[in-house]
């Protein structure tokens, strides 16, 4: 949307889950599909969607919102935001809080969007949805994506005479940049989802996910003050481009939580502690076997010590 916006849907899950489904629109849209909209300060609705709205945050969308309010993500994510669950998982995520009182987004003002120019990735996509018919899919090639309108009654942006496609939409919207940013995020989370319940993920690796996706500071001194970089195979020059940028850094994390969430691709761990791991491995089965060993000596002792108690009582009484 423009100059204020909304939530919505890249893959089902960064969009308002109560939205009312019978303001999706049926027909499938394409990159080239016709769209007549626009969202101006000119609209009698003008700011009318930034109330009243679930607004999933992705990872880049936090690191952007809290380094254009010049402050650490721990504090945006504690000031800004509230915990939710990424629909239709037990993935951990968080939401942008709206007031108490008006139920309005905290960034809206009567003229509009106080961060528009780093809205979150849900505003940007409005009313223009995406889905994905391969949920969980790691290939580019096997996903298929179609767009549909959200026409909700309130808005008035559809009675404006814009023409455009829908990829000039996206263009404007600055859409595309987004989903690159978002899109290995986005797809553990899918993954999540297509494994659906019945598969277990500790809370030890949700924590990990939750962390990473809200709090880089937290992975930074993760990777770099813990025995991360004693553990994993991480090259010298991954070490410096992470070091010294969030994005790179963020795109890590990603690579990371694949490797231990779902034992993707991508991260190795160093042969010297596979080595080590096995040896304390052994180390824990040899002491078990020398335990087991005793309890067998004690055993026998113990039978030897009855056998014999009972041929000496079976002599006497001869
Ligand atoms: S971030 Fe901006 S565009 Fe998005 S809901 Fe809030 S005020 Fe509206
Ligand atoms: S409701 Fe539609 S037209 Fe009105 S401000 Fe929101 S996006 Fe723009």
């Amino acid at each position: 949307m423009s100059k204020d916006k909304h939530l919505d849907d890249k893959s089902d899950f960064i969009k308002n889950t109560d939205k009312n489904p019978s303001h999706i629109q049926p027909e499938k849209l394409t990159l080239d599909s016709p769209l007549q909209f626009e969202c101006h300060p000119g609209v009698p609705c003008f700011t009318a969607c930034c109330h009243n709205i679930k607004i999933v945050l992705t990872p880049y969308d936090i690191l952007i919102l809290s380094r254009r309010l010049g402050i650490p993500a721990h504090e945006f994510v504690t000031n800004y935001t509230e915990p939710t669950y990424l629909e239709k998982t037990d993935m951990p995520g968080v939401q942008i809080k709206l007031t108490e009182d008006k139920k309005a987004c905290p960034f809206v003002t009567p003229d509009g969007c106080t961060v528009y120019s780093d809205r979150p990735t849900a505003c940007r996509y409005y009313p223009v949805g995406m889905a994905d018919f391969h949920e969980g899919g790691t290939n580019d090639a096997a996903e298929e994506k179609f767009f549909f309108l959200v026409k909700e009654p309130h808005c008035k942006g559809f009675e404006e005479p814009k023409r455009w496609t829908i990829r000039e939409w996206r263009a404007d919207q600055g859409v595309e940049e987004r989903d690159e940013y978002n899109k290995e995020w986005l797809r553990l989370v899918m993954r999540r989802k297509s494994f659906g319940y019945q598969a277990s993920l500790s809370e030890a690796a949700k924590r990990m996910f939750f962390m990473a996706s809200t709090d880089l500071d937290s992975f930074r001194r993760f990777v770099f003050e813990s025995s991360f970089l004693e553990t994993y195979e991480v090259d010298e020059e991954t070490i410096e481009k992470i070091r010294n940028d969030d994005i790179e850094l963020m795109q890590f994390s990603f690579t990371y939580l694949a490797n231990t969430l779902f034992g993707a691709e991508g991260m190795n761990i160093k042969k010297e502690k596979i080595k080590e791991k096995v040896k304390e491995i052994k180390a824990r089965q040899d002491e078990a076997l020398k335990k087991a060993e005793q309890e067998y000596l004690e055993l026998k002792a113990e039978r030897d010590r009855l056998r014999k108690e009972a041929e000496e009582r079976k002599k006497a009484n001869k």
